[in-house]
């Protein structure tokens, strides 16, 4: 009765025709070259580190800083508070 027309509803929901998968457009030399593509580019994982600037850490700016700090900490040397 009422159950058999719900099963047919949903069964029409699903698009038959769906495209997106041009198929008959990929040849088998372009599988080939995917192959060789996805070979040649794997995916890497770059661990980048951005400055509280927006630019890539150390920024010009830090690397200075550093120096500057690095040659003040030879000159004065380590505390001698002791
Ligand atoms: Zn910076």
């Amino acid at each position: 009765m009422g159950r058999d027309d719900r099963a047919r509803r949903t069964g029409d929901d699903q698009p038959s025709g769906r495209p997106g998968r041009p198929e008959s457009l990929v040849s088998a030399q372009d599988v080939e070259d995917a192959d060789d593509i996805l070979f040649a580019h794997p995916p890497r994982v770059v661990t980048r580190w951005l400055c509280g600037c927006g630019e890539d850490y150390p920024c010009p700016d830090v690397r200075f800083a550093r120096l500057v700090r690095a040659v003040h900490a030879t000159d004065t040397g380590v505390d001698d508070s002791r």
